[in-house]
């Protein structure tokens, strides 16, 4: 394992046992699965094989807004369409369920007390009009905004017994590079901080979202702490999640869990160069399949040889 820290004497990210491979699918279900998605999870399939081990499927039906059960049957029919094979997932069972995050909730809930008792979060009040004064627009990966600070010496949190009815955030070491070793895409350096000078120059990412005020667990927590549940050693998703690793790194460092290994895999993109998202309907899956499209047709379109 490399993830390495650079900088002001931090401790390296602690890596964990790597003697039986767990890989692991972590669809979101909020629209059908595209080409993008293909690639992705057949990527992860694939190392899962080579090197004997097992995979998982996760469903990240977190947002109650956005998440439907109709899109649950049909990732997981597309998938094992695909001639994707997993022995633990919502469908199957397994030692380490349940493995719907809606199911999830108390899991993510002590990871808030712990990281709440250890300081490493806090309340935000700001609203999203105060941060759309203060922030630069979010570019189009997985980014959220810098933070640029404000209530990030907000340290007294005895008010709040549950994290419901306020954002919490997570208090980036600010100048810290958090480093790490991608097996696809090498070396990968991003730098932690607040905004509050100028807007955020030179660094990478701030305070992040862990807990939000509708009581819905944030993205970043969910997945590290899921990750670290499952015994997961690598991580196979796509490259705009790059900074999540990061975020995450720093999460599963703060919880005292040992971290994955990472291979982020290169995005597909449209025809006029755009990554695919969800809307992309004419590039899902199902309907390349109801056009008449073998598996192995999908995958070629989707780049694998
Ligand atoms: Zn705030």
């Amino acid at each position: 394992m490399s993830n390495i820290l650079e900088g002001n004497g931090s401790p390296s990210f602690s890596s964990i046992s790597h003697a039986s491979y767990r890989g692991r699918l972590a669809p979101s279900p909020t629209g059908l699965l595209h080409l993008g998605h293909a690639r992705t999870f057949w990527v992860a399939a694939q190392r899962a094989i080579a090197n004997q081990g097992t995979l998982i499927f996760r469903n990240e039906d977190l947002d109650p807004q956005r998440s439907r059960p109709k899109f649950v049957h049909a990732m997981i029919e597309d998938l094992r369409w695909l001639g994707i094979d997993w022995s633990e997932g919502p469908d199957c069972g397994g030692a380490y369920g349940p493995y719907s995050q809606s199911q999830r909730r108390t899991h993510y809930l002590e990871a808030w007390h712990r990281l709440r008792k250890g300081g490493f979060i806090y309340p935000c009040i700001c609203s999203r009009k105060d941060l759309g004064q203060a922030v630069s627009a979010p570019n189009d990966t997985d980014d959220e905004p810098i933070y640029p600070g404000t209530c990030r010496e907000r340290k007294d949190t005895t008010e709040f017994l549950e994290p419901a009815g306020v954002n919490w955030r997570f208090r980036v070491p600010d100048g810290e590079v958090v480093e790490f070793t991608d097996f696809n895409l090498g070396l990968r350096r991003y730098v932690a901080g607040t905004g509050q000078e100028g807007v955020g120059q030179g660094k990478d990412f701030g305070d992040f979202l862990v807990w939000r005020r509708d009581d819905v667990p944030a993205y970043q927590l969910a997945v590290a702490v899921d990750d670290a549940a499952m015994r997961i050693t690598e991580v196979v998703r796509g490259a705009d999640l790059l900074k999540s690793t990061a975020r995450q790194l720093l999460l599963l460092r703060a919880l005292e869990y040992g971290a994955p290994d990472y291979f982020h895999c290169e995005l597909v993109r449209d025809s006029s160069g755009a990554r695919l998202a969800k809307r992309h309907d004419a590039l899902s899956i199902r309907h390349l399949r109801e056009g008449g499209m073998t598996a192995k047709d999908v995958l070629k379109m989707a780049g694998w040889p």
